[in-house]
C-alpha cells in the first residue's frame, strides 16, 4: 500500500472518530481530572481491565477505581485483599495481582510517572506488546499501534488477507504501522479511532459496512464477503478437569475458607479447600484421603461448571458439619453472611450458591 493510500485512509479514519468515537470514561473528555491530554493512569488502568473483558463491563470498575485511588501512587498503597475484591467480576485475578505490582513499581522506581517508552512499559509486571504500544501511542502520542484481535480483524478485511490470523499476522502488523502518522502526536488517536471502528462497525459478525468510513476502500465488502476474513484458526478442544470441594461448616454457622497458593490460577484468592483439579475423576476413597477433616460428608447434589480459558472445571461438593469448639483444621472460618468482605472468585461464589440452593 503507498503512502498516499494511507494517509487517505487515516484521514477518513480520523474524521469518523471524531463524530464517532466512543465516549468512554479514561478519555479526556470525560476523564475526572478534567485534563485534556489521556491520563496515562487512567490509559494504563482501562487498557488492564479491558483485557478480556468487555468496555460495558470495564467502565463502572473503572470509575470505582478512579475514584478510590485516584492515581497509581494512591493504587500502590492500597492493601492487594482490597484491590483483589474490588476487582471482583472482572476474572483472572492474576491481572489484578500484577496491576497492584506494577502500581507499586511506578509509584516507588519511577516518581510516580509511568515511563514513555514502549520499551520501558514493558517493563513492568503485567505490561504485554498490545498494552505497552497502547499506554505509549494513547497517552504519550508514541508512534506505534498497538495491534489486537479488533484491529486485526477490520484489516484483514480492509485488504481481504487471505488465510487464518497465526498466518497473516505480519502482514497486518505492516498494514497497521502504515496507518501510523509521522509527524505530530496523532498516533494515540489513530489506535483509538481503529478500536472504535472494530467495536461498533466492523464487528466479528453481521459488520455495518454502510456506515464505515473505509467501505470504499475495503476489498472484502467489494467482494461482497466481510464475515469470510479472518479465516478462523481451529478451535482447540478444552479438556474437562474434575475436583472435590469441601464445604466444612461449624454447627455456629461458619465455613473454612484457606487462601490459595500466590502462584497459579486464581492465586492468592480465597477457597473452600478442595483437592487439585485434573482430568480424572476423583473416586471416594481418594478425595475422603484429602478432606481437611474427618468427619461424616456427604455429597452435595448436582456439581458445579466453570469455565476457563484454557480448560472446564467440573466440581463435586461435599459437605459436612464440626462443633464449633473444633480449633482443626487450619483456615479462616467465615459466616456465610460475610463471604462478601473476602476475595472469594466467582468460582467459589458459585460453589457457595450452588451448596445453598441444593442442600
Ligand atoms: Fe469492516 Fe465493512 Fe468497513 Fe470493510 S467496509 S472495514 S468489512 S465494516
Amino acid at each position: 500500500m503507498s503512502t498516499t493510500d494511507s494517509k487517505a485512509l487515516r484521514r477518513k479514519l480520523l474524521a469518523w472518530y471524531r463524530t464517532h468515537g466512543r465516549d468512554l470514561p479514561w478519555r479526556p473528555s470525560r476523564a475526572a481530572s478534567g485534563r485534556t491530554a489521556p491520563d496515562p493512569y487512567h490509559v494504563w488502568l482501562s487498557e488492564i481491565m479491558l483485557q478480556q473483558t468487555m468496555v460495558s463491563t470495564v467502565t463502572g470498575y473503572f470509575d470505582h477505581f478512579v475514584a478510590r485511588w485516584p492515581n497509581v501512587s494512591a493504587l500502590a498503597a492500597a492493601d492487594l485483599d482490597e484491590v483483589l475484591h474490588a476487582w471482583q467480576g472482572l476474572g483472572y485475578y492474576a491481572r489484578a495481582r500484577n496491576l497492584h505490582r506494577c502500581a507499586g513499581v511506578v509509584a516507588n522506581n519511577h516518581g510516580g510517572l509511568f515511563p514513555e517508552s514502549e520499551d520501558a512499559l514493558r517493563q513492568l509486571p503485567g505490561i504485554g506488546a498490545y498494552t505497552a504500544a497502547a499506554v505509549a501511542a494513547i497517552a504519550y502520542g508514541a508512534k506505534t499501534m498497538p495491534v489486537d484481535g479488533n484491529i486485526e480483524r477490520v484489516l484483514a478485511r480492509l485488504h481481504a488477507l487471505n488465510g487464518p490470523l497465526s498466518i497473516t499476522k505480519p502482514r497486518i502488523a505492516e498494514h497497521a504501522r502504515a496507518l501510523i502518522p509521522m509527524r505530530g502526536r496523532g498516533a494515540g488517536d489513530v489506535a483509538q479511532a481503529m478500536m472504535d471502528l472494530g467495536a461498533t462497525v466492523c464487528a466479528p459478525r453481521g459488520p455495518r459496512c454502510e456506515t464505515c468510513p473505509w467501505r470504499r476502500d475495503c476489498a472484502a465488502f467489494a467482494i461482497g464477503q466481510p464475515e469470510a476474513f479472518p479465516a478462523k484458526n481451529p478451535k482447540p478442544v478444552r479438556p474437562i478437569r474434575h475436583g472435590v470441594v469441601f464445604w466444612l461448616q461449624r454447627d455456629n454457622g461458619a465455613v473454612l475458607l484457606r487462601r490459595r497458593p500466590e502462584k497459579g490460577l486464581l492465586g492468592g484468592m480465597m477457597e473452600f479447600p478442595s483437592t487439585d483439579w485434573r482430568t480424572a475423576v476423583w473416586s471416594r476413597e481418594q478425595a475422603r484421603d484429602l478432606a481437611p477433616a474427618l468427619a461424616s460428608w456427604r455429597v452435595v447434589p448436582g456439581q458445579v461448571d466453570h469455565v476457563f480459558s484454557h480448560f472446564a472445571l467440573r466440581l463435586t461438593i461435599w459437605r459436612a458439619r464440626i462443633d464449633a469448639d473444633v480449633t482443626s483444621p487450619a483456615g479462616t472460618w467465615v459466616p456465610v453472611e460475610r463471604f462478601d468482605e473476602f476475595a472469594l472468585p466467582t468460582l467459589m461464589r458459585k460453589v457457595a450458591k450452588h451448596v445453598q440452593e441444593n442442600d
